[in-house]
């Protein structure tokens, strides 16, 4: 008898944004004449540099010509976009990865999502606790997580607590730790805002070599860092006998609604003499017909001068919303991270608030609508996120609110 992936069964319900969306509802129908402002998106609000539009349209003529119209196209990526991410990304931190160790794809989170199929179903994962949920509930639908607990844990997956403590951040395994096989890492941090230095990332590409571990390396924030840390993990000595990396367009270039992305598997990548790269390119070849050609050539324009320059200001519009709620929080006293290398911010709740609580104050009291960090893992419970992915005014009007609350304005 047909039977559906049980694994699927033990998921649990998607609850933090239909929580969010479900008392936000409730708030509105009380206060139908109140503006609220949102500050926990995590989706872009800017429109997309003239470069990139300029590059799509040109794009679509070309498909309106039999002679330039372009059908299927390389499961891996066009050449002329992979060869824009070796000389306009990678070479600009002087990392070397060939072409065709790039697969495009239509965003990291789909790579993510599906890398998981070419370990093995037992294979032993860590993830960072709080977390970017995908890579929980996907390794989940493989049967690699075990039982979803009432603590909101997995019973297979070891997780990596990231706490104040470690600066959110955390170390590689000690000797008497279980050894991790697949250690998802995600630097600049979703959601904690944080990053990782060059040492630290080189502790970790030691024990993944050593353990014979693979690193799945999360970049999608990295074009969001001001200060000097590792863009990417392949600045790291040995990281390509030991890593993949993950990286998007979505963020870098307000490409959410196109959809590109792509991942980095270098040639060195073996497990037990498996060559990883020649594994992902066989799954992308069965199951992967490309991203689209249009797709594509908006992102060869992001790495032209003029398309780099104009992505780089809307980054830093973005960063001087980071900076706003930053200051503005440490202003009222309160203990704030991230901001500073990341849209993100994640601030400690004051008076030992949950998380959700902390969510309701905002709400009911100053209008402003964020993420509580408990969504992403119980190490987040008293934590709560806030984006800069808003627009301008409506960032300044939320913490003009969130002033008032505190009687500070
Ligand atoms: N990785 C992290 C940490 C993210 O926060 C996101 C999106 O929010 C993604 C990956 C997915 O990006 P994409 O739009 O390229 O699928």
């Amino acid at each position: 008898m047909l039977q559906v992936n049980n694994n699927y069964l033990k998921l649990p319900g998607q609850y933090l944004f239909s929580e969010i969306a479900r008392r936000v509802e409730c708030f509105k129908t009380q206060h139908p004449d109140i503006p609220l402002i949102s500050l926990g998106i995590g989706d872009v609000t800017q429109p997309l540099a003239p470069a990139v539009i300029e590059a799509r349209q040109r794009a679509v003529a070309e498909q309106a010509d039999a002679a330039s119209f372009h059908g299927y196209g390389p499961e891996q990526g066009y050449a002329f976009l992979r060869e824009a991410i070796v000389t306009g990304h990678y070479a600009r931190y002087n990392v070397r990865v060939a072409a065709d160790e790039i697969f495009v794809g239509d965003g990291a989170k789909s790579d993510l999502g599906n890398i998981g199929e070419i370990f093995a179903a037992d294979a032993r994962v860590a993830v960072c606790d709080p977390v970017y949920p995908v890579y929980l509930d996907t390794n989940a639908m493989a049967g690699r997580a075990g039982i979803y607990s009432p603590d909101g844990r997995w019973d297979k997956l070891l997780y990596l607590p990231c706490t104040e403590d470690n600066g959110f951040c955390p170390d590689p395994p000690g000797p008497h730790d279980p050894v991790p096989e697949l250690i998802y890492l995600c630097f600049p941090n979703n959601p904690t805002g944080s990053v990782i230095s060059a040492n630290q990332l080189r502790a970790w590409v030691d024990y993944a070599n050593d353990h014979g571990s693979v690193i799945l390396y999360d970049a999608a924030y990295e074009a969001y860092m001001t200060q000097d840390y590792p863009h990417s993990i392949f600045e790291i000595a040995g990281a390509r006998t030991c890593a993949i990396e993950f990286c998007s367009f979505s963020k870098l270039a307000g490409f959410t609604g196109i959809r590109l992305g792509f991942t980095v598997i270098p040639r060195e990548l073996n497990v037990q003499g498996t060559c990883i790269r020649e594994l992902w390119q066989r799954r992308q070849a069965t199951k992967f017909n490309g991203a689209s050609y249009i797709a594509q050539r908006a992102g060869e324009a992001v790495y032209s001068d003029e398309g780099y320059r104009q992505v780089q200001q809307s980054i830093a519009a973005y960063m001087a919303n980071a900076v706003l709620i930053r200051t503005g929080l440490k202003e009222l006293g309160l203990s704030v991270y991230g901001g500073v290398n990341a849209p993100y911010i994640w601030l400690k709740t004051p008076d030992q608030m949950d998380s959700w609580a902390y969510f309701d104050h905002l709400l009911q009291h100053a209008q402003v609508v964020g993420t509580p960090g408990s969504g992403f893992g119980p190490c987040g419970e008293g934590y709560f996120r806030l984006t800069a992915f808003g627009s301008q005014t409506g960032t300044v009007e939320a913490m003009k609110r969130i002033r008032k609350l505190y009687g500070a304005c």
